[in-house]
């Protein structure tokens, strides 16, 4: 995480500030949102507890992040990734769009290189 991204990320305690609340409520926020983060990384979308039992993770998203740096930007909750097309969902689909999406930037590289229109 970038340590501007942190700074923002782990300032959300700071609302305990303007609104008044438990200190104890500002301690479970720090540590969920220190402890969460792993859990978003862990790269397994369900964590299965015994036989029958488990919970989504939710994280393969993340994961393709990770795996492909230029998709799922932002975490699903707000739509940014599939308004401005950098959703991905782990299907085929997902694949072709990522891959039209390298394919026209590195057309552009190319022609800049080349000598042609700047970016
Ligand atoms: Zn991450």
């Amino acid at each position: 995480m970038h340590p501007i991204e942190q700074l923002l990320y782990f300032s959300s305690v700071l609302l305990h500030v303007i609104i008044a609340s438990n200190p104890i409520l500002a301690i479970y926020q720090l540590n969920f949102a220190g402890f969460g983060a792993v859990v978003g990384h862990i790269g397994f979308d369900k964590i299965e507890i015994g036989e029958a039992a488990g919970f989504d993770s939710h994280a393969y998203a993340h994961y393709l992040h990770h795996k492909y740096f230029e998709v799922n930007y932002a975490d699903g909750l707000v739509p940014l990734d599939k308004l401005f097309g950098t959703w991905h969902d782990g299907t085929a689909e997902g694949e072709a769009r990522m891959n039209g999406r390298y394919e026209k930037r590195q057309a552009r590289v190319n022609a800049v290189r080349a000598g042609g229109p700047t970016l």
